[in-house]
C-alpha cells in the first residue's frame, strides 16, 4: 500500500484546515521533547509559532531508556497540549506508547507519533491503523528502509493511509553524535513510497550545534518537513536538553530554511 508502484502521485496528508504534509509546503513541527508544565508548553508554543512553525510537538507519554527517568505528565500533559493548541491555533503531535492509551491520545492529538522504540511494536501499529488520525512513524534505530516500510504497511493495512515517515537517525559505530542521521534514506524513501517523509535532526544528532546544518541538509535532500526540539530553558529540560534549540536559535534556523525552501 505504501509503494509507488501501487500509487504514483505523492500522498498529501491533511492535518488541519491550513496544514498538510507532503504537498508543496515544507512543514515544521517544533516544541519541547516533553511537556513539563503549563508555562513551559505555552511559552514554547508561542515561540515556535512566532518563528513560523506549523505544528507543536511535545511528549506526554515518554518512552525513556531508564525507568527512573521522567516518564511524562501523561493525560495532564495531553490536556496542556490541547490548551496550547487553543491558545496558538497550532495542531499538536504527541507520542503514543501502547495500544491501551491510543484512544486517549487520539482524543487530544492531531497527529499520533510512534517512536523509534515502538517502530516494530506490531500490536501498537495495528491499533493506530484503526484510528482516523494521521500517524507520524519514526524509523527504528536499527531498522532497514525495507523494514521501516513494512511497519508503515502494518498501519495502512488496517485502513489508515495517513502515514508520515520520519528519519530520526540510526545506530552506527560513530559516537560523536547520538545517532547517525541517514540523509540518504530521504531520497531512497521518496523513490519507493508515495508517503511524505520528514527528518528529525534533533534525535538524529543529539547535539543542538548540529541541528541547523542537518535540518537544512534534510530539506535539500527532499524532506517534506522537519520535527525539531525547542525548549525555552534547555539546561533545565526534563529530557533531551542537550539537543534542544532555544527559541532564538530556532527562529534563526527558520530564516535559513526559508532561503532553501521558499514554500514554508
Ligand atoms: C521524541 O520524539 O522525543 C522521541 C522519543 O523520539 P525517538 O522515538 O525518535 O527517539
Ligand atoms: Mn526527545
Amino acid at each position: 500500500l505504501a509503494s509507488k508502484e501501487v500509487k504514483k502521485e505523492s500522498s498529501v496528508i491533511a492535518v488541519s484546515d491550513t496544514v498538510a504534509i507532503g504537498g508543496r509546503q515544507i512543514v515544521v513541527m517544533a516544541g519541547p521533547c516533553s511537556v513539563e508544565s503549563e508555562r513551559q508548553i505555552i511559552e514554547s508554543a508561542i515561540a515556535v509559532k512566532a518563528a513560523g512553525a506549523h505544528i507543536l510537538r511535545g511528549g506526554a507519554f515518554k518512552p525513556r531508556t531508564s525507568p527512573y527517568s521522567f516518564q511524562g505528565l501523561e493525560e495532564d500533559g495531553l490536556k496542556l497540549l490541547a490548551k496550547a493548541r487553543t491558545e496558538t491555533g497550532l495542531p499538536v503531535v504527541t507520542e503514543v506508547v501502547n495500544p491501551e492509551t491510543a484512544d486517549l491520545v487520539a482524543e487530544y492529538a492531531d497527529i499520533l507519533q510512534i517512536g523509534a522504540r515502538n517502530a516494530q511494536n506490531f500490536a501498537l501499529l495495528k491499533k493506530v491503523g484503526q484510528l482516523r488520525k494521521p500517524i507520524l512513524l519514526k524509523r527504528g534505530m536499527s531498522m532497514t528502509i525495507q523494514e521501516f516500510l513494512m511497519s508503515a504497511e502494518y498501519i495502512m493495512s488496517e485502513g489508515n493511509q495517513a502515514v508520515i515517515l520520519c528519519e530520526r537517525g540510526i545506530r552506527t559505530f560513530e559516537t560523536a553524535t547520538r545517532n547517525t542521521l541517514d540523509l540518504s534514506a530521504i531520497p531512497v524513501l521518496k523513490e519507493r513510497t508515495h508517503l511524505p517523509v520528514i527528518a528529525d535532526p534533533s534525535h538524529g544528532t543529539g547535539n543542538y550545534h548540529y541541528v541547523a546544518p542537518m535540518a537544512c541538509a534534510a530539506v535539500a535532500a527532499g524532506a517534506d518537513g522537519l520535527i525539531i526540539e525547542v525548549h525555552p530553558d534547555p539546561e533545565r529540560a526534563s529530557s533531551d536538553g542537550p539537543q534542544s534549540l532555544k527559541p532564538k536559535k530556532f527562529a534563526v534556523l527558520m530564516d535559513q530554511l526559508r532561503r532553501i525552501a521558499p514554500a514554508m
